[in-house]
């Protein structure tokens, strides 16, 4: 039963793969997302948008 109650949300929740490749669920609350190291690591040294991408 818990395995289907966690699918729901993860239909009803639209999942979300992070930098690192985790897939997660965002939750209600956007202020508490978690940023794992991995994600953190990765975005630092992803190129910062010039602002001139178009
Ligand atoms: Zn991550």
């Amino acid at each position: 039963m818990r395995k289907e109650k966690i699918v729901e949300s993860a239909v009803l929740g639209t999942p979300v793969v992070a930098l690192c490749g985790k897939i997660w669920v965002p939750s209600r609350d956007p202020q508490k997302f978690p940023v794992c190291p991995e994600c953190k690591a990765i975005h630092d040294e992803m190129p910062r948008g010039d602002d001139s991408e178009q």
